[in-house]
């Protein structure tokens, strides 16, 4: 399990859905290569400033698919 389970800002990553790793805020990225930062962080204390991996690029936890 040492997997990254997060990117920070402004990584690149695929299409999929984030979540902000601070405050839980979902970001559902289409089509953009790279992360923004979350738009609460002026809300609230950030100091992870990172996105976790809900789904996309990486090991999905579930998989909406069925292949087979
Ligand atoms: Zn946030």
């Amino acid at each position: 399990m040492v997997q990254k389970a997060n990117v920070p800002y402004g990584s690149d990553v695929s299409a999929g859905t984030y979540e902000c790793s601070d405050c839980g805020y979902e970001y559902s990225n289409q089509s953009k290569t790279s992360l923004p930062p979350c738009p609460n962080r002026t809300k609230s204390v950030h100091y992870k400033n990172a996105w976790n991996i809900i789904t996309g690029k990486g090991d999905a936890k579930e998989d909406p698919y069925p292949n087979r």
